[in-house]
């Protein structure tokens, strides 16, 4: 699923890195697979759940992350949102009138930085896919937003001391590909969606029509991106410090403190 020489040199030998796994396909592919490899680039992997506190699911998840950690005995580290930082993202949704997609990805972007950075940690993987992406560029050229597009990349550098880097290995996978490694290797995943996910993706939708059209269109789309994204300057706000956390952010308070601080005035 993830040749070594594609991650060669880019971690230092001895250096860990921390997995991001939601209990989905694509992340306990990508756990499993860089478990694998893990030697031959002489790296420690550690792998990283967050319990967002959706209602069965997120037990569920946790679940299933503890007993792949388990029978591949790869570290864990745990960060229950309720549990540390007060709040569930049902409640952040709820008191900020966000929806539960945008909290949830505001979280899992503060805690898969500070949390693994705290522990020690050179770098971050996602298991972010080729549908994925293919979908995020083909949004970010309707919207010309382009927050994406300067980030379609299997190595994402750090941009400031206290951010970490990020690595998505399977930016060239399709979700198909995944599911097949996974049913191969037996390895246990969750196979409901997030309860809270909204019933349709219309892009995604688009994505899967393009490739029935054109058979490796989300592959196509992903590369070409990635090309065109090392020529475009990323669009980021210069980044500040959270006055209250103090993690970089491009406002002041942070998203991540925003929410809690929403949650609190709430109750
Ligand atoms: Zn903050």
């Amino acid at each position: 699923m993830i040749s070594p020489h594609s991650l060669r040199g880019i971690l230092p030998r001895g250096s860990t890195l921390f997995v991001a796994v939601s209990g989905g396909k694509d992340s306990v592919a990508l756990l499993h697979s860089l478990w694998r490899i893990r030697g031959e680039l002489g790296i420690r992997i550690v792998a990283y759940y967050i319990n967002l506190g959706i209602p069965t699911f997120s037990e569920r998840s946790e679940e299933v992350v503890r007993s792949l950690s388990r029978d591949l005995g790869i570290p864990l580290v745990i960060t229950d949102l309720e549990r540390d930082f007060g709040f569930t993202v049902p409640e952040a949704s709820r008191a900020t009138d966000r929806k539960p997609c945008s909290v949830c990805g505001i979280v899992k972007r503060y805690l898969q930085n500070r949390v693994p950075r705290e522990l020690g940690a050179s770098a971050v993987a996602t298991g972010h896919n080729a549908d994925d992406f293919a979908k995020f560029a083909l949004k970010d050229l309707y919207s010309g937003e382009a927050l994406w597009l300067s980030k379609i990349s299997r190595i994402l550098a750090s941009e400031d001391p206290l951010l970490l880097p990020k690595l998505r290995p399977l930016i060239h996978r399709t979700g198909e590909e995944i599911l097949t490694y996974v049913e191969e290797n037996d390895l246990p995943y969750v196979r409901e969606r997030c309860p809270l996910a909204p019933r349709r993706d219309r892009f995604l939708e688009v994505v899967t029509v393009a490739e029935g059209i054109i058979p490796g269109f989300r592959k196509g789309l992903v590369r070409g991106a990635e090309r065109l994204s090392k020529s475009l300057k990323p669009r980021t706000p210069p980044l500040v410090r959270c006055s209250i956390c103090g993690e970089p952010s491009s406002t002041d308070p942070c998203s991540f403190c925003r929410l809690r601080m929403a949650v609190e005035r709430k109750s």
